[in-house]
């Protein structure tokens, strides 16, 4: 807007400088033509006078076209170049000589000479400077005011409202612009709106085609994130089911030979360096053979099962029962010495004698031969909590079956 406004007064200043170009010559022109017509005037009225030597009217003469504006010097001569009479007017710092022959019965016999002040001159074009530039200036003013005013509302506004609809778009993180644009004119603009909407138009259903595709490849790998995930739980399944087959034993459900060894390391060593109480019992059902042999494996089975979750009811949370494998189970008491262990047997005991192990309403005997061992000094691997266990159960076996032993009363 601003370089519209500046070339409006620089072409106002331009054509004013040619105006002032164009004005200045006929005006001084003018001047001259009138100061010429003075000294021709005078030499006319000279001549009778020059040719009569009439000194007393030339000197009249000369005064009063001294007296005439802007003359600043009247001279009459002789053809011989001697003055004959002279007068001077106003001042000037400045002026224009003018000559002019005098001429009488067609015969030259003497010259006016007119000095005339070119300050009526100066004047003029000073004036005619002033006019023109104010002129000049409401010109281009009113120029700059007719540009402004189309270019404003004709190319301004409506790339300002182009501009706008983008940026507000760009704000908002939209690929393209909601709307159609009006188009308000057939000109430049107006086909630059229609190219743009064309142009947005292309680029909506592009970007619509792509969302497309994004939401397709989206969901594609959402379904198989689903699937990769189910597959994953299923693997997950099946290693937590083969992690817990491997550590329990199928028929009590109850933690196998395996869980059992690494546990009682586990507990031995710690038992070692806290100076913790830990007590193995081991214990093997008694005559258990007659039980298969007499009702059948599953009724053996049973007893089996029933005894394990009899030994489970008895545990404590820190405790680890264990099926070691036929009819032989195994739990290692955690912070518990062997006193304490023989009170624990003593209950479980009595939950085994209370339990009503029947098969077809006959009521089966069953009787455990126990062996306690409380991890000491003298034992330094878990083999040997074990061995000393497994020692004192046997001497249950031996000393007539369903009893414990304890193995410190063993060895002693
Ligand atoms: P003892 O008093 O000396 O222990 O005599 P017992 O008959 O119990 O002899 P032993 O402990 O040596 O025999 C255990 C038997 O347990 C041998 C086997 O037939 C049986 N058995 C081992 N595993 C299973 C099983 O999973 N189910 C059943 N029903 N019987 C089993
Ligand atoms: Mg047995």
């Amino acid at each position: 807007m601003a370089y519209v406004t500046v070339g409006a007064l620089a072409t106002a200043v331009v054509i004013g400088l040619l105006r002032v170009k164009n004005e200045r010559g006929p005006l001084s022109e003018l001047i001259d033509d009138a100061s010429r017509s003075i000294a021709q005037a005078t030499a006319s009225g000279a001549a009778s006078q020059v040719a009569g030597y009439d000194y007393g009217n030339l000197e009249i003469l000369a005064r009063n076209v001294s007296r005439q504006a802007g003359v600043v010097y009247v001279v009459i001569q002789n053809a011989q170049g001697r003055i004959m009479t002279q007068a001077s007017g106003q001042e000037a710092a400045t002026y224009n000589r003018f000559e002019s022959p005098i001429v009488f019965n067609g015969q030259a016999i003497g010259k006016v000479t007119v000095d005339v002040s070119t300050e009526p001159l100066e004047r003029a074009l000073q004036a005619m400077y002033w006019r023109v530039l104010v002129e000049q200036l409401v010109f281009g003013a009113v120029l700059g005011l007719i540009v402004y005013l189309f270019t404003a509302s004709g190319i301004v506004m409506p790339i300002r409202r182009l501009t706008a609809t983008m940026e507000e778009a760009v704000e908002r993180g939209d690929a393209c612009v909601p709307r159609d644009l009006e188009v308000k004119s057939s000109d430049e603009i107006g086909r630059l709106v229609s190219v743009f909407n064309s142009l947005n138009r292309s680029l909506a259903r592009y970007h619509a085609q792509l969302q497309g595709k994004i939401d397709l490849a989206d969901q594609d790998l959402r379904a198989r994130n689903d699937e990769l995930r189910g597959r994953t739980l299923e693997l997950e399944q099946a290693l937590r089911m083969l992690g817990t087959m491997a550590t329990t034993d199928w028929l009590t459900e109850l933690p196998n030979r395996r869980k059992f060894d690494e546990s009682m390391a586990q507990m031995f060593h710690q038992s070692i360096r806290f100076s913790e109480h830990v007590t193995l019992v081991l214990f093997d059902i008694d005559r258990f053979k007659q039980i298969n042999d007499s009702y059948g494996h599953g009724v053996g089975d049973e007893v089996l099962r029933d005894i394990g979750s009899l030994l489970q009811q008895a545990a404590r949370k820190s405790d680890l029962p264990a099926r070691l494998g036929g009819d032989e189970f195994g739990i290692i008491l955690y912070h518990t010495n062997a006193v304490q262990a023989e009170q624990f047997v003593n209950k479980f005991v009595d939950s085994v004698r209370a339990h009503d192990f029947s098969h077809q309403g006959i009521r089966l005997q069953v009787s455990l031969s126990i062996g306690i061992a409380q991890v000491d000094a003298s034992m330094s691997t878990p083999r040997a909590l074990y061995f000393a266990a497994d020692q004192a159960l046997y001497e249950s076996k031996n000393s007539g079956r369903d009893c414990y032993t304890v193995y410190s009363e063993v060895s002693a």
